[in-house]
């Protein structure tokens, strides 16, 4: 099969290779030490690193790419086989999130839960997954819109802003980045809230730390689907866990 170049630098997506200012929901990264086998990707075994959400729904090998975050997401314990430089395969032990129960199939995606804890995961269909705590569920069954972490973060950035990026307005940061255009939806539909928290150089380059967050773009019939499937679940315990 054609194979698409993908990409490794930091703060990079892994699909397009332009800068990835993460906003959950809309770009967000791979949580460090995680195993998802890259089968898509002739340089590295794993797919780690961030992406725009949106580049995963469009890639090429995008059916490859929600293959092996299912299994990542939905298995306990397993084995996966990698192959080393001479092209010798390993299997190798991985530790998978644990979303075992799948309690929905949607047009627009799968659902599955923790059989020990209150959350759940959806798929798209096109790949990209969220996480959902029981509070998001009960918030998408009343019909209210959901938000992401509005958690402070840092990211690295490709070239050095002047002083004034202290009172940048988003639009503005996005310019500098060259990416307006890949978060033009999150600007007009999602409610972005930005907050510039620190600057400072290692030697990495210069460390944006910020916070970003904004309205989840989960469909309709996840809505739907908790607002069927909620009055009836009864809450797990923590100590039956
Ligand atoms: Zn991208």
């Amino acid at each position: 099969m054609e194979r698409r170049r993908v990409f490794h630098e930091r703060n990079a997506c892994h699909f397009c290779g332009r800068f990835v200012l993460e906003a959950e929901g809309w770009a967000e990264s791979i949580p460090p030490y995680h195993t998802i086998l890259a089968t898509w990707d002739d340089d590295a075994n794993f797919f780690t690193g961030s992406f725009h959400l949106e580049c995963v729904r469009t890639f090429e090998n995008r059916g490859e790419v929600r293959r092996a975050l299912v299994d990542w997401l939905t298995t306990t314990s397993r084995l996966i086989v990698i192959h080393d430089e001479d092209g010798q395969p390993h299997e190798i032990s991985s530790t998978g999130l644990g979303y075992t129960e799948k309690v929905a199939e949607l047009p627009d995606g799968e659902i599955y839960e923790d059989p020990r804890f209150n959350r759940w995961v959806f798929v798209e269909e096109a790949g990209p997954y969220h996480f959902l705590e029981l509070e998001a569920a009960e918030a998408l069954r009343a019909g209210d819109r959901v938000r992401g972490d509005s958690g402070g973060t840092s990211a690295v950035l490709p070239t050095e802003p002047d002083a004034s990026i202290e009172s940048w307005s988003l639009s503005e940061l996005l310019d500098f980045l060259e990416v307006a255009d890949l978060y033009q939806g999150l600007l007009d539909n999602l409610e972005p809230r930005y907050k510039f928290w620190e600057g400072g150089f290692s030697q990495a380059g210069y460390v944006l730390t910020y916070s970003l967050s904004a309205v989840r773009p989960i469909p309709d019939r996840v809505h739907d689907f908790f607002g069927r499937y909620l009055p009836d679940y009864a809450p797990k315990r923590l100590e039956d866990a």
